[in-house]
């Protein structure tokens, strides 16, 4: 998530880290800051600013970067530029750090913002990713007499550190003792006043590089950020650490033994760097899939060894009201919604609890029926949707719990409901939303499979055989991600369609419909999406060869059912395809094609179909010469009605 830069060189820092980071921006992030090694005293300079870079470039120079009404776009990005080059006057020195922040642990804030401190302020962190066990490292620390000052994960890094440093006397061995302790994902850069020469660097899971300048080297979450100065790069892997000085750069192993090893060069342009190689942000998304998964569901599962043997959500009180809860109203819009529909056979085959699903965009209009003992749950992945948010008001003020389901902390839906669950899906750049519905479907089906548990409508084998299920989730992402040249392939075949129709039953009815949403939003293809049964009743008319008709199989009790409709579209002329988990041929004579998805708990398997439905659509979107991350007409928050 997120951009880190550091820098160790001669050059002024602070525009070096500022301008690194206005490279990153196209992450995504809701605040930032610095922090510098002074040059004329003995600390660490510290500032940051919640929103834009240009915030806390207004802060560090007391001047504002738009000083007339009328100045245009163009004359306010040269004057921030100018401010910029300013920084350096203001806070000196030639080591730092610099971070934009995609808050995942307490609200966007300056307080919150990194750089992090130890209380003295003698060590400065920054870090991309989420530790999952700070809330028992943070009650530790405080036991130790550490006061707090933000809410963030990241904050007890900077503790930990300045810990094993006491304990140990060496900054790197405090490092490293501290990155022994810490679940989860990161990447850090680390300062200490006491080594004022060089800059500290880790990773696990979150990307993090080290640029090779001469008489000066860099970090950076992300290449774009270092190209102006060098192409020669180390791309650090995981668990290793790096130690920047100015004329050189060490590589160490987890347990620090030094790794020595060639830095790649990189030969890519500005352009591609930005999407890590990958030639659109939908495609990079897609592929972050098995990541966000993890991120997702990893700090909600309680291990035994290997074995996850509880759910547990932190920001959930799953108190009596959950317990006697008579039913679960679901509102969203759009992508969000469709998790919703997929929620509904969750919830009521795993915990036998009704379940009410609806458009927020009609269900604020239609003067809806409460109950008190409802649970109220609302999906939206910028947290900001119009609609979603209008439905959320009505149902607080109606009395009922509300639960909201979003991807940005802070956000105005985040901050009106009861009980927040964040996906902890990054930031989602593309408009056609992949990553983030996935780790909807995640808190989605984890709340199922825990309310199923709590009320007892599963038994504790039914409960243990869903938790290795769930876990397996995100390696089977992975494995269908190994395996799109089918899809691609099927794309190039199929793209001039004029009709294309989802079929499936269940929940592959459920995911029928995003399936359809992502190729109309961005291929364009008229794209439609039945429960299979209802074909007979009106969309068959429509078949012709001109139709491709896909059907989602993930139901074995069904599959014949499937098949018998498959068989109707085709002796009417339609191509045909599956996404199924059946091994054994239930499709192979009407279907075209068949694409086969790991094998996996069938209930489970919507967070696994809709891949291969994600990559059709992104193929289908580039055969046809559209853009897929920013399809026409489309925005990526719907802030209006
Ligand atoms: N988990 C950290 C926080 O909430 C870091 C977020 C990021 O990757 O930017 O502050």
């Amino acid at each position: 998530m997120c951009g880190i830069v550091g820098y160790v060189g001669s050059k002024q820092v602070t525009p070096v880290l500022i301008n690194g980071l206005k490279k990153l921006e196209y992450r995504g992030y809701d605040s930032a800051g610095v922090a510098v090694m002074s040059d004329s005293s003995d600390e660490i300079l510290v500032k940051k600013s919640k929103g834009a870079l240009k915030f806390l470039v207004e802060k560090i120079t007391d001047e504002v970067v738009k000083t007339s009404k009328d100045m245009s776009d163009a004359q306010a990005e040269k004057r921030l530029g100018e401010l910029i080059e300013k920084t350096g006057t203001i806070i000196k020195g030639n080591v730092g750090i610099g971070h934009t922040r995609w808050a995942t642990h307490g609200e966007p804030s300056d307080l919150n913002s990194h750089p992090h401190t130890n209380v003295s302020g003698t060590i400065a962190v920054v870090h991309n990713g989420i530790i999952e066990n700070y809330a028992k490292l943070k009650a530790w620390l405080q036991d130790q007499g550490v006061v707090f000052k933000s809410q963030t994960d990241t904050e007890v890094i900077a503790h930990l550190i300045n810990y094993f440093y006491e304990k140990t006397g060496e900054i790197f061995k405090a490092v490293l003792e501290t990155l022994h302790r810490l679940e989860g994902s990161y990447a850090l850069g680390v300062l200490c006043t006491k080594y004022p020469d060089r800059l500290i660097a880790a990773r696990k899971e979150s990307p993090l590089i080290v640029g090779l300048g001469r008489g000066e080297n860099f970090i950076a979450s992300d290449v774009p950020a270092v190209l102006e100065y060098t192409r020669d790069v180390y791309y650090l892997n995981q668990n290793e650490l790096a130690v920047l000085y100015n004329d050189h750069v060490d590589l160490f192993d987890s347990d620090g033994n030094k790794v020595v090893r060639e830095p790649s060069h990189v030969e890519w342009d500005m352009a591609s760097a930005e999407k890590g190689g990958y030639a659109h942000f939908m495609l990079k998304e897609i592929h972050e899939q098995p990541k966000a998964l993890t991120d997702t569901l990893r700090p909600r599962l309680i291990f035994d060894g290997d074995k996850a043997k509880d759910i547990q959500f932190d920001e959930i009180d799953f108190g009596e009201d959950w317990k006697q809860a008579g039913r679960i109203v679901i509102t969203a819009c759009g992508t969000a919604y469709h998790a919703g529909v997929v929620a509904k056979y969750a919830f009521e085959k795993f915990a036998r609890i009704p379940v009410a699903v609806d458009v927020a965009s009609e269900f604020r209009y239609r003067n809806p029926i409460l109950n008190k003992n409802d649970i109220f749950i609302v999906i939206s992945q910028s947290g900001e949707t119009a609609d979603t948010l209008a439905a959320l008001r009505l149902a607080k003020a109606a009395g009922a719990k509300v639960i909201a389901i979003t991807n940005c902390v802070g956000s105005t839906v985040s901050r009106e409901a009861d009980e927040v669950i964040y996906t902890w899906a990054g930031p989602e750049i593309a408009v056609a939303s992949t990553k983030a519905y996935t780790t909807q479907l995640m808190c989605l089906y984890l709340l199922a499979i825990k309310l199923g548990k709590e009320r007892g409508s599963l038994s504790a084998q039914q409960y243990s055989r869903l938790l290795s299920e769930i876990a397996a989730i995100p390696e089977k992402a992975q494995q269908i991600l190994d395996n799109q040249s089918e899809i691609q392939k099927f794309a190039s075949q199929q793209f001039n369609k004029s009709k294309i129709f989802y079929i499936g039953r269940l929940f592959d009815s459920a995911s029928s419909l995003e399936s359809a949403l992502k190729l109309k939003e961005v291929s364009y293809m008229h794209c439609e999406a039945f429960a299979a049964g209802e074909l007979k009743h009106g969309p068959i008319a429509l078949v012709d060869p001109d139709t491709l008709v896909v059907a989602i199989a993930t139901e074995p009790e069904l599959y014949e059912k499937l098949a018998s409709n498959i068989v109707e579209v085709k002796s009417r002329g339609a191509t045909t395809m599956a996404i199924t988990l059946d091994k054994k041929g239930a499709f192979d004579n009407c279907c075209d094609s068949v694409i086969t998805i790991p094998d996996s708990e069938p209930a489970l398997a919507s967070m696994l179909s809709i891949i291969p439905a994600q990559l059709f659509a992104y193929y289908c979107s580039i055969l046809r010469g559209n853009d897929p991350d920013k399809p026409r007409n489309l925005a990526k928050s719907v802030t209006v009605e």
